[in-house]
C-alpha cells in the first residue's frame, strides 16, 4: 500500500495541461543459430542450463568471439531504420551484479554503437504518420532468466528461493533507442504502440528475429515525462521496463501520463526511476531508482577487437534488404486500387498477406478483399480467431472465386463451399463435387422442375397468360427450391416465360 502517490488525473485532463514526451528502448533477440560471443546454440524452450559454454557461464579465462551473423543482422536493422553504420565500433562492459549475469557485466556497446542517427515513420491506425528519430542501435547480449519461487508476483522480494537458467545468457540482442519523441500530444500512447509494432514488422521481414512478443523476443522499455508546454525543457522521466505487448506499451504510457500529472498537479516532483508494468490493471509500480550511466562503470571490452564493417559489405547488405512493410503497403495500395479507408481496414485486420496471396492465386484484389474482409472476417470474429488462423488458405479462396467466375457456383453457394472447406472436407472443387453443389446449367433438369412448378400453380400460369407478369416469381422460387438454389435464376426465368408463352 503506497500513500505517496496522489490519485490519478483523468487522461484527457492530463494531456490538456501537460505535453507528454516518450522515449522507447526496444530489445530484440536475434534469431541466429548460436549466441553472441560463443558457439552455444540458442533455441526457445530447451531444458534449463543445457545451452551454455564457459563463455556464456562467465567462467574464468573463457574468451568471447563475435558472432558475424549477429553483426550482419544488426547492420540490416540499422539500415532499415535509416541509420549510419559505424566504420569502426567497440564493445563495452556494463558492470553490474545480478545472478542472471554470470560475468558481473553485460557485454554491450556504449559510446560506439554499430548504428546511429536514423529515423522511422510510423503510421497510426487512421493513417497519420509520425516520424520517430532513432538515436542508436547497438549490439549486446541477453541476460539469463531468474525464476523467483514463492512470495508474490514472481519478484525477488519475498521469494523463498530463486532458480537461474543461463540458456538465454549471451543470446544476441540489438537495442534500439529513440531520441525523445515529441509532438505526439494526446496521441502519445498510440505513437508508442505503433512504433513498437512497426519495429516488430521490420524485424520479421528482415528475417533477423521471429519477433514473437509473447516469447519475449521483443521487449520495450517505455520512458515518459511530462512538461507544461511543448516549449518547456524536458521533465523528469520514468522508465517502465520490459513491456511485452503492443497493448501494454499503449497502456503503460497512458498510465504514466495520468500518474505523473497527479504528482505535478500536487506541486511535487516525479522521481527518476524504473517502474514495473502490471498486466492485470495496466498500472505501474516503482522498481529501482535509475542509475546514471556512470554507475555502470562502462569501459571498453579488452577481450574483443573492434568491429569494422567494410563499406563494401555494408553496401552489399543494403542491396539485399527486402521491401520494408511501409513501402510494401504503399505499393499494394496503388496496385489494388483500394480506397484509403479500405486499405487501413485491411492492414488493421491483418489481411494484407492473405489478400496478396489470394491475388497471387488468381483472384482480383477486389474479390480477395470481399472474401477476407466480409464472410471470412465474420467467421473469424464468431470463432474469436485471427483471419490467418482460419482453416482455409488464400489458394483455396482463389479457387473458390474461380468457380464463381466460371459460373459453376454462385455467391450464395460459395458460402456453403466455405463451410465445407472450413470443416476440412477438402479444396473448393472437391467440396462442390462431394456436396453436389454445382449450378444446374443443363436445361433438361430445369425443365422438369419448371413443368412440375407450373402444374402445381395453374392460377399463376393463368395470370401470366393474362398479361400480369408479377406472380411469375412464385414459379421461379419453386424451381430454385426444387433445385436447391443451384439453378441460374436468370435462365430459369427465361425458360418459365417461354414455357408459359408456348
Ligand atoms: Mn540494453
Amino acid at each position: 500500500m503506497t500513500t505517496t502517490t496522489p490519485a490519478l488525473v483523468a487522461y484527457g485532463d492530463a494531456v490538456r495541461r501537460y505535453d507528454p514526451v516518450i522515449g522507447i528502448e526496444v530489445h530484440v533477440e536475434l534469431g541466429t543459430r548460436t549466441k553472441m560471443f560463443c558457439p552455444a546454440e540458442q533455441s526457445f524452450g530447451a531444458e534449463p542450463n543445457t545451452q551454455t559454454t564457459p563463455v556464456s557461464l562467465g567462467l574464468p579465462g573463457a574468451l568471447p568471439v563475435v558472432n558475424g551473423t549477429a553483426v550482419e543482422y544488426a547492420i540490416r536493422i540499422g539500415l532499415a531504420l535509416n541509420c549510419q553504420i559505424a566504420e569502426s565500433c567497440r564493445f563495452a562492459r556494463k558492470n553490474y551484479f545480478y545472478p542472471d549475469v554470470p560475468k558481473n557485466f553485460q557485454t554491450s556497446q556504449y559510446d560506439e554503437p554499430i548504428a546511429f542517427d536514423g529515423w522511422l515513420d510510423v503510421e497510426l491506425e487512421d493513417g497519420t504518420v509520425h516520424r520517430v528519430e532513432i538515436e542508436r542501435a547497438h549490439m549486446e547480449e541477453d541476460a539469463g532468466k531468474n525464476t523467483h519461487v514463492g512470495g508474490s508476483a514472481g519478484r525477488i522480494h519475498g521469494a523463498e528461493y530463486s532458480l537461474v537458467d543461463y540458456n538465454r545468457a549471451g543470446v544476441p540482442l540489438v537495442e534500439i533507442v529513440t531520441r525523445p519523441i515529441t509532438g505526439a500530444g494526446e496521441r502519445a500512447p498510440e505513437v508508442a504502440r505503433a512504433y513498437v509494432q512497426a519495429l516488430r514488422d521490420i524485424f520479421r521481414v528482415l528475417d533477423v528475429s521471429e519477433a514473437r512478443m509473447e516469447r519475449g523476443n521483443v521487449r520495450a522499455d517505455v520512458n515518459l515525462s511530462l512538461r507544461a508546454t511543448p516549449e518547456a525543457p524536458l521533465g523528469t522521466r520514468t522508465e517502465t521496463k520490459n513491456v511485452n505487448s503492443f497493448r501494454s506499451v499503449e497502456r503503460a504510457v497512458r498510465y504514466e501520463v495520468s500518474r505523473q500529472a497527479a504528482i505535478l498537479d500536487a506541486g511535487r516532483s516525479v522521481v527518476q526511476e524504473t517502474r514495473h508494468f502490471h498486466e492485470e490493471d495496466g498500472s505501474t509500480s516503482p522498481g529501482r531508482v535509475k542509475s546514471d550511466a556512470e554507475d555502470y562503470r562502462y569501459f571498453p571490452e579488452p577481450d574483443l577487437v573492434p568491429v569494422a564493417p567494410s563499406r563494401a559489405w555494408v553496401e552489399e547488405i543494403r542491396a539485399t534488404l527486402p521491401e520494408l512493410p511501409q513501402a510494401r503497403r504503399r505499393r499494394l495500395h496503388d496496385e489494388w486500387g483500394f480506397a484509403d479507408a479500405e486499405m487501413r481496414d485491411v492492414v488493421n485486420a491483418g489481411a494484407l498477406d492473405l489478400i496478396e496471396a489470394t491475388v497471387a492465386a488468381g483472384a482480383t484484389a477486389a474479390a480477395a478483399r470481399k472474401w477476407w474482409m466480409g464472410e471470412l472476417a465474420r467467421r473469424a470474429k464468431q470463432e474469436e480467431a485471427e483471419l490467418a488462423d482460419l482453416a482455409i488458405t488464400p489458394a483455396q479462396i482463389g479457387e473458390l472465386q474461380q468457380l464463381v467466375d466460371a459460373g459453376r457456383i454462385n455467391d450464395k453457394i460459395a458460402r456453403q463451399v466455405l463451410d465445407g472447406v472450413l470443416a476440412g472436407e477438402g479444396d473448393p472443387e472437391q467440396v462442390v463435387v462431394s456436396r453436389g453443389l454445382e449450378i444446374v446449367s443443363d436445361d433438361g433438369p430445369l425443365l422438369v422442375a419448371i413443368d412440375e412448378a407450373l402444374a402445381a400453380q395453374p392460377d399463376v400460369v393463368e395470370k401470366v397468360r393474362g398479361g400480369n407478369q408479377g406472380p411469375v416469381g412464385a414459379i421461379i422460387g419453386a424451381v430454385m427450391k426444387a433445385t436447391r438454389g443451384q439453378a441460374d435464376a436468370k435462365r430459369v426465368r427465361e425458360l418459365v416465360l417461354e414455357r408459359i408463352a408456348g
